[in-house]
């Protein structure tokens, strides 16, 4: 907070400090910081007629009261309202004050829920003013989210001081706004902070509530805007356009196995015209998994690299990172292309090595994790960055990479489907190609439910698979609240299986794991020469041995369905027919049962995140959560839906014939966050 503002304030620097954990640096935050909830002080319910479970006042005389011990101390209360019903009210901390305030013969007022307790109802921690010469609220009484050592009415008081010293002149023309039928931002806001009396707690909690309507608008407009405006910089902005002669992607097009699709040729179509464009690309080549990205991917870096240009390809996992590398060699390394290695566990000297050679431009391929965009990585002229499963990258990650590669071509690639009203918000300024086909003769993979009581059988399974020549994945129940946990329940399996197929080679894959042995094990895996190979979760994504055709997954009840979708397809990537065993314990939540029959039911990605979506919301897409940042404090994709709509029919035409509404509604909006929105 600027001293400026704690003096307008007239508050202390330790105040600011309070405020500041709550991120509240300016009078618009505190405007902005809006109450959690409304305690109703405005009128008295007598005791007898009181519903339980829901917050009531009361008013009454206290007619007794003691500490008792047992089973801890506490302060027990007995209070009786002018209809003669008695009421407990129970405090397990309190302090003297409170029990002098509590004094038999005292008048007061408490404010909680009802609850049925040992000694008859009772209200627990119950708000208490004194009922002498006060008379009740007038209005609701907002509650604040607040910190340790800022009270309520401390709060009401800065909001409201900041309300009226802050100029809050509407963003958008009156015009609009009636025609939008929303009321203007300062009245809603005074709404919100001090509802008029007429209002009750539901009114006043609900959504649709004009004043609510108005602070979602605000804020979907401005995101809509802002991220027009990034289309629009992006769009204006130069990038080397690039044009390949064909000179390697026609001898690596020959040498493969197999022909392309018609979703891969087209998406490959679409990524070439982009990269042509005078402007940076900015696409995402979306696919279910097994759908074949990554030889789109290696087709659009070959036009780059035969135009001269550098290639950086990035992946969220090291193991990852690794497979693209394998993969990527494979493809190009026999055109004569130079591919480097760089990630965070390499050895200082083979990555100053790395960096060297992509710094004097000898490398024409960079492969890794993160570690590429660090800061002191430089480029000799990249043209085209290739991002995988790009929404597993933080907030941070996500930056780096924005402001270095700000002039370059960006490709990203997933194989989670961008759910609508993301796509519509977040995701704004992101062109689509999607693959929408499977390469052919592909036999389905068989997905089974096994109850962890039928282990034996499993085995029984996996030695019949290995007898016909076909590997295994063996996935080790997910443990999320110890990775030390969950690294020995790998090892432990690992042990277990070793001595149950004591004439098969069993090798072990998790996170712990160095990257050379980890690369070393996958290698051994790939070439054949390991039958079993048990892996945490670290295999999910992007790992690709054809010849693994059954693939055993442990405790699958405790996996989203992303997750188990990515596992599953590891396998069915040959020409065997595959199957996918997942093993369950019982008992199992709803939750878990609802995941399980999806996924026993639909092998289609798409469906299965339709469904996932249904059974759990939005929330996890875009690594939102990582970052910790809200991405909309008041509005919510789902629910505001026609909100999101009325705000993106809006943005263009504000953009195109009112820029002074849209630079005043932006500074207001996204003065600190709009780094973050455009990530
Ligand atoms: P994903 O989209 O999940 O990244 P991959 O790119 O790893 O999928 O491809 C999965 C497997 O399919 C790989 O073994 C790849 O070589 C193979 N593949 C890709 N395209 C075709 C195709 N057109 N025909 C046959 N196999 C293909
Ligand atoms: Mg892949």
């Amino acid at each position: 907070m600027t001293p400026e503002t704690q003096k307008q304030l007239g508050i202390t620097e330790a105040s600011a400090k309070k405020l500041a954990k709550l991120h509240i640096h300016t009078l618009w935050d505190l405007v902005l910081h809006l109450p959690l909830r409304y305690e109703d002080e405005t009128h008295i319910t007598p005791i007898a007629d009181a519903p339980l479970a829901t917050p009531v006042q009361i008013e009454a005389e206290v007619v007794h009261q003691e500490v008792q011990f047992r089973p801890r101390k506490q302060l027990l209360v007995k209070v009786e309202d002018a209809a003669g019903s008695l009421l407990f009210l129970r405090f397990i901390h309190f302090y003297p004050s409170q029990q002098k305030q509590l004094a038999v013969g005292n008048r007061i007022r408490a404010l909680g829920e009802i609850k049925h307790g040992f000694f008859g109802n009772e209200m627990i921690h119950p708000k208490i003013r004194s009922a002498d010469h006060q008379g009740l609220a007038e209005s609701l009484t907002p509650v604040y989210p607040t910190v340790n050592g800022l009270n309520q009415p401390t709060l009401r008081r800065l909001i409201q001081a900041a309300l009226n010293q802050l100029p809050l002149h509407d963003s958008l023309p009156d015009a609009l706004l009636s025609q939008l039928k929303l009321p203007h931002l300062a009245e809603s806001l005074a709404l919100l902070h001090a509802p008029p009396p007429e209002l009750s707690v539901r009114d006043i909690q609900n959504g649709a509530l004009p004043a609510w309507q108005r602070l979602k608008f605000d804020e979907l407009l401005a995101q809509q805007l802002s991220m027009r405006l990034a289309r629009q910089k992006r769009l204006s902005g130069s990038a080397a356009p690039i044009h390949g002669n064909q000179s390697l992607s026609t001898p690596l097009l020959a040498a493969l196995p197999f022909a392309l699709t018609a979703a891969q040729q087209r998406t490959l179509a679409e990524i070439s015209h982009d990269l042509a464009q005078p402007h940076p690309m900015h696409r995402l080549l979306q696919g279910d998994v097994g759908s074949g990205k990554t030889i789109v991917a290696a087709l659009a870096a070959l036009a780059a690299i035969e135009a001269g240009f550098q290639v950086a390809v990035m992946a969220p996992t090291e193991i990852l990172a690794e497979q693209h590398y394998l993969k990527f060699s494979q493809w190009l390394a026999p055109l004569g292309v130079n591919i480097a290695w760089l990630s965070g566990s390499l050895k200082k000297r083979a990555k100053d090595a790395a960096k060297a050679d992509m710094a004097n431009g000898n490398t024409q391929l960079a492969i890794g994790t993160h570690a590429l965009f660090q800061d002191d990585v430089a480029f000799h002229n990249l043209g085209l960055v290739i991002v995988d499963e790009q929404h597993r990258f933080g907030v941070a990650q996500r930056l780096a990479l924005k402001d270095k590669g700000a002039d370059v071509h960006q490709l990203m690639m997933s194989a989670t489907p961008i759910p609508r009203t993301l796509a519509m918000s977040f995701f704004a300024d992101l062109d689509v190609s999607i693959i929408d086909e499977l390469p052919p003769g592909r036999t389905p993979i068989k997905t089974k439910l096994v109850n962890n009581a039928r282990r034996a059988e499993v085995e029984g399974f996996v030695r019949h698979t290995v007898a016909q020549g076909r590997q295994v994945y063996w996935v080790c129940p997910l443990i999320e609240e110890s990775e030390t946990l969950q690294l020995q329940t790998a090892t432990d399996t690992h042990a277990q299986l070793q001595t149950a197929f004591a004439d098969l080679r069993v090798g072990l894959v998790h996170g712990r794991l160095k990257a050379a042995e980890k690369a070393a094990v996958m290698q051994a895996f790939s070439s054949g020469s390991l039958h079993i190979l048990v892996a945490t979760t670290v295999i999910e994504v992007g790992v690709d041995v054809p010849n693994a055709s059954l693939m055993v997954i442990e405790h699958a009840e405790r996996m989203g369905l992303a997750q188990l979708h990515q596992l599953r397809g590891r396998v069915g990537r040959g020409a065997a027919a595959s199957v996918c065993v997942l093993l369950f314990a019982e008992p199992l939540s709803d939750l878990a049962k609802a995941r399980l029959k999806v996924i026993f039911e639909h092998t289609d990605g798409f469906e299965i995140a339709r469904q996932d979506l249904n059974i759990r919301g939005p929330g996890e897409f875009l690594g939102a959560r990582q970052s910790g940042a809200p991405m909309l404090r008041f509005a919510n994709l789902e629910e505001d839906l026609p909100l999101l709509e009325a705000a993106r029919n809006l943005a263009p035409q504000l953009l195109a014939q009112q820029p002074e509404v849209v630079e005043k509604h932006l500074s207001r909006w996204l003065a600190s966050r709009e780094h973050y929105l455009g990530a």
